[in-house]
């Protein structure tokens, strides 16, 4: 499904706490995809990443933070298919389905 460019995110608020959102290089040594660091209210997202994939990994770390803040204690496997559960549904459906759900319709 095409979709209409957008531009990233350099915040997000989850349950009332505003984060900040880096895009860092794999040569700034960011090894991993995405890391979320609840302390300092950070959510770093490697650079180069396929446009689906780093959607994928923004959703990750958001889902990490919503863990950490609710207690949720969710592990890696469990964020992971939540990430792509999630993902899939916005990607595989009309965007009046996104809409409907964020409500903009
Ligand atoms: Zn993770």
């Amino acid at each position: 499904m095409s979709r209409t460019k957008v531009s990233r995110p350099e915040h997000v608020r989850i349950l009332g706490r505003d984060f900040n959102v880096k895009y860092t290089a794999l040569d700034d040594g960011m090894i991993t995809l995405g890391l979320m660091q609840y302390n300092s209210m950070v959510i770093n997202i490697r650079e180069g990443q396929e446009k689906l994939e780093e959607r994928d990994t923004f959703l990750h770390e958001t889902i990490h933070a919503l863990s950490d803040t609710m207690c949720l204690e969710l592990n890696e496997t469990q964020v992971t298919a939540l990430a792509h559960g999630l993902i899939a549904i916005f990607e595989d459906n009309d965007p009046a389905v996104s809409k409907y759900i964020t409500g903009t319709n």
